[in-house]
């Protein structure tokens, strides 16, 4: 039975997008691809029974958080290969690589702000199963 597990971490199930009440059944009904079916989700969660899908679990503030720390941390890599200098256009190459980067990274991080989201706002067992 499902109680008598230890307890998974977080982190662990958090990256396998795992249900934030039991930590056991999955949130979304398949992988990253086909980007079609990349969002669809669980109504419920398989192993506890948890509500998942609600009007308001878009993640949608975090994925902007998420999008403008990779534009933010983009700068990490590049300004140390490339440079970055405010007297020629270094800034708009550097705009235009972190920008296609954010977009390409756009699947993972609009499931992962909806992970994000659920984990946020729900705690470990604090739903009955
Ligand atoms: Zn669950």
């Amino acid at each position: 039975m499902a109680q008598d597990r230890a307890k998974p971490p977080m982190i662990t199930a958090l990256l396998s997008m795992k249900c934030p009440n039991c930590r056991v059944g999955k949130i979304f009904i398949q992988g990253t691809f086909p980007l079609k079916d990349n969002l669809k989700m669980h109504e419920y969660c398989p192993n506890c029974g948890l509500k998942m899908t609600k009007e308001t679990n878009n993640g949608f503030g975090i994925n902007y958080v998420l999008t403008v720390l990779t534009i933010i941390l983009n700068i990490l890599w590049y300004w140390p290969i490339f440079g970055l200098n405010y007297e020629d256009n270094s800034i708009y190459y550097f705009l235009t690589v972190s920008t296609i980067i954010t977009i390409l990274l756009q699947p993972w991080y609009l499931r992962l702000s909806r992970v994000l989201f659920l984990y946020f706002t729900v705690g470990y067992r604090s739903k009955p199963f």
